[in-house]
């Protein structure tokens, strides 16, 4: 069956059976003052998805009116996180290159009495606005000439006045039910350089002013924001009517939130300064080029993005929803190796000393045409130190003294004892193999219940693994009691680093093969330690790896 259309769709849906629209233009409108994160991807899922799926465009708006916190930093991390997600924009516009035109409206608005020149400091703007409940009181200026208007406007671009010294604002209605019509600010003072405009400009437009007109320009015909914005749509629809200008529209649906973490771009900024992780691609951020470090695939993110749908009302999304698609996508794709993360040595008496062998083993049981690979195999061997324990307790199958389990791939085999250091610590398991076993059957129908992964010593290639737990212990990190912030939230254990891990040798050669991974990052399964991906800090020297996730979901609830 098919899905029911969500709200957006059934409202193009309807404009172009009727004829409102002969095709659709969305945009997807960042402010280029940080990297984009999970809660954008959603955004731009939906904005090009809806182009896409009805055969019209989506063009990229820079909202850039604020030219003290934008950066082409930030511009160019915005391409390249859209490019990865797999979407293609019809167009790049920047806001500042609608400045003169913007400009030139307001110009209009003041000469049709519609605009005016304010004095007040932005406190006593705000001392007069009222409240919802109590009317706003008029501004001393607010009925200045048209002619004196147009002359502070110009002085007010020109460069004549200080920061704050004016602003100009739209005369609507200072009783207005709606806190928005009363007297909205259009320009204000700023004497800032901007990334793309340079000194040009000292005058800058705000977000209500500037977005609505833009969307015009480009004959935007379904401008799709955050529920937030709906208290803005009466004033967007506004300055479009008495501009006169093509009637684009806004829709309004449900930001994106997600437990465990925070969203908001000046926290992931102050998290990123003030060096809680390491730069703004650290793994365990939620911005789009953190999941793609730690080994998220684009198709994961917008299955996610699909399945979550479009809410018209705020809700909390389960991180192990996320996860969820991810791992989806992964066990589809992705080639089993083995690793072991946490290595003790195991000797196999009984196998001839200077005996290698070559073992067969399954890339990916999902996926028939990925083949098989051959694994090296010898007398010494590492396995994890938590698949060992002298003295099995009820219900533990791995590999305990007198406990027969299977090496993956390769044989039955029984520990027999064990060396330690002075601290008592295991540094050497001696087993016994039973060579019928070999490809890890026993001929006589003899059974194990216990399998686990293992890495040859002479073979194993060394690397650095790093582990990741959620970057919050809470699951709000925003809601704190009096004088705590959302950094006491951090969870202190976010990051394991593991440092002399044994993975079999196939996984020296992380060459990412192009037609599985376009964008370069080789992705594993390691068999029953989770998914992985080459980190960009790996070199053949040193190769380093990140745990994507777990196979199983450690998330959930009394796990
Ligand atoms: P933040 O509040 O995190 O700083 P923002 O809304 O200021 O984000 P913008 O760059 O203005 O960031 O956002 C670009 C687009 O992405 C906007 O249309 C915005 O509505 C949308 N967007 C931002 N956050 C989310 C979210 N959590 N879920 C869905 N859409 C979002
Ligand atoms: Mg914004």
């Amino acid at each position: 069956m098919d899905q029911p259309l969500n709200f957006l769709e059934e409202i193009i849906e309807n404009d172009l059976a009727n004829g409102t629209h002969k095709s659709i233009l969305t945009r997807f409108p960042p402010e280029p003052n940080g990297y984009l994160h999970i809660g954008h991807a959603k955004s731009i899922c939906l904005n090009f998805g809806l182009g896409l799926k009805y055969g019209g465009k989506t063009n990229l708006r820079f909202d850039d009116t604020n030219p003290v916190k934008e950066d082409t930093e930030y511009v160019e991390s915005i391409m390249e996180d859209i490019k990865w997600l797999g979407f293609n924009w019809a167009g790049v516009y920047y806001t500042s290159d609608y400045f003169t035109q913007l400009y030139e409206w307001a110009v209009l608005l003041i000469k049709k009495g519609l605009a005016y020149v304010d004095d007040q400091s932005l406190e006593e703007i705000r001392a007069n606005r009222g409240t919802v409940t109590q009317p706003g009181k008029n501004s001393p200026w607010r009925d200045r000439s048209i002619e004196e208007n147009l002359d502070l406007f110009e002085r007010m671009k020109a460069g004549e006045f200080p920061d704050g010294a004016k602003v100009l604002r739209a005369k609507i209605d200072m009783a207005h039910p709606n806190m928005q019509f009363r007297d909205p600010i259009m320009y204000r003072i700023l004497h800032a350089s901007h990334h793309r405009t340079g000194d040009r400009w000292c005058i800058y437009p705000m977000y209500d002013y500037a977005h609505g007109q833009s969307d015009s320009i480009e004959h935007i015909t379904h401008s799709i924001c955050t529920l937030e914005f709906d208290i803005h749509r009466p004033l967007y629809d506004w300055f479009i009517e008495k501009l006169e200008i093509f009637p684009s529209h806004q829709y309004e649906f449900a930001r994106l939130n997600i437990n465990y973490t925070v969203m908001s771009k000046r926290k992931l900024l102050q998290l990123v300064k003030e060096g809680h992780v390491s730069g703004w691609d650290d793994p365990r951020m939620p911005t789009i080029c953190g999941f793609r470090r730690r080994g998220y695939t684009p198709e994961s993110i917008k299955a996610f993005c699909e399945r979550i749908g479009v809410a018209k009302r705020d809700n909390i999304i389960d991180y192990s929803l996320l996860e969820f698609s991810l791992r989806e996508d992964l066990n589809k794709r992705a080639q089993r190796r083995m690793a072991v993360l946490d290595p003790v040595k195991v000797v196999i008496d009984n196998y001839p000393e200077g005996q290698t062998e070559l073992l067969r083993a399954v890339n990916n049981p999902e996926n028939e045409s990925d083949g098989f690979r051959e694994v090296p195999f010898g007398r010494e061997l590492y396995i994890e130190r938590e698949d060992f324990m002298e003295v099995a307790p009820k219900k533990y199958f791995r590999m305990a003294i007198g406990q027969e389990v299977r090496l993956r791939y390769a044989y039955f085999v029984t520990a027999q004892s064990v060396e330690k250091d002075a601290d008592g610590n295991i540094t050497c398991i001696h087993c016994t193999y039973d060579p019928a076993t070999r490809g890890g059957d026993a001929p006589d129908g003899r059974k194990v219940k216990g399998t686990i992964h293992w890495v040859s010593a002479q073979h194993a290639v060394e690397a650095e693994v790093r582990l990741f737990d959620r970057l919050f212990a809470v699951e709000a990190p925003d809601d704190c009691p009096e004088g705590k912030t959302f950094l006491d939230n951090l969870n202190p254990d976010s990051l394991k680093v593991m440092n002399h891990c044994k993975l079999e040798p196939a996984l020296l050669n992380v060459e990412p093969d192009k037609t599985s991974w376009p964008d370069g990052i080789a992705r594993y399964q390691f068999e029953r330690m989770g998914y992985f991906c080459v980190d960009k800090d790996s070199t053949p020297d040193h190769l380093v790896f990140n745990r994507t996730s777990t196979l199983k979901d450690s998330w959930k609830k009394n796990a």
